[in-house]
């Protein structure tokens, strides 16, 4: 069983899904040259993805280039479903760091064939995730920097302001399509500066308030 923990808390979560949005941010959407679309981009990564702090990412064999995308994560704290936007944010229990480590390569030629991105995201190790702080010691997820240096190397640097969906409208939005569960995790999409990551690398992510995540790759 994977698990998530909330600092200062001795209460463990059973991490059931991991529900991302991708092009949350307008200037990653336009880095890769993707369609800006209403409706959300929405995949899943398995809880076997999951890569505790300090971890060793793993790139898989089929691919040579693996990128980072550091991202805020969210702990869902209860169950709901078809949750009312004002609400959204009394589901939310810890905010966390997190990256969605991406098989670019094999994305790309997924997306050319019209297949599911998932051997591209969901590989294990691909879902570094630190422990989550208690929402109620957030002020405004909407309103965070972020920032994930590779080797020392400044590579992300953005702010939640920059997301078009807000958390709390990215947790009522997927609760349309899935039933939320106590552990359940979402990430929020990634801002500009996504680049590959090779053997030897260390990778360090940083959210203003939440705290930071530090993994390297075998
Ligand atoms: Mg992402």
């Amino acid at each position: 069983m994977h698990t998530a923990t909330i600092t200062g808390s001795k209460k463990t979560y059973n991490v059931g899904k991991i529900v991302c949005l991708g092009r949350n941010y307008l200037d990653h959407i336009r880095e890769l040259n993707n369609e800006i679309s209403d409706q959300p981009v929405i995949f899943c990564k398995p809880a076997s993805s999951l890569l505790k702090n300090d971890g060793q990412v793993v790139i898989p064999t089929y691919s040579s280039d693996c990128h980072h995308e550091l991202e805020l994560a969210v702990l869902i704290g209860k169950r709901g479903k078809n949750i009312p936007l004002a609400d959204a944010l009394s589901y939310v229990c810890g905010y966390g760091v997190a990256l969605d480590l991406t098989l670019r390569d094999v994305q790309t030629q997924q997306k050319a064939n019209g297949l599911p991105w998932e051997i591209a995201k969901g590989f294990d190790t691909s879902c570094p995730l630190s422990d989550f702080v208690p929402a109620s010691q957030i002020t405004n997820p909407d309103n965070l920097d972020l920032s994930l240096k590779v080797n020392g190397q400044l590579r992300q640097h953005g702010n939640t302001n920059m997301m078009m969906r807000s958390v709390a409208e990215i947790v009522s939005e997927f609760s349309e399509f899935y039933t939320l569960d106590e552990g359940d995790i979402i990430l929020t999409g990634t801002p500009a500066g996504v680049g590959p990551i090779v053997s030897g690398d260390i990778l360090e992510g940083v959210i203003e308030q939440v705290g930071s995540l530090r993994v390297s790759v075998v």
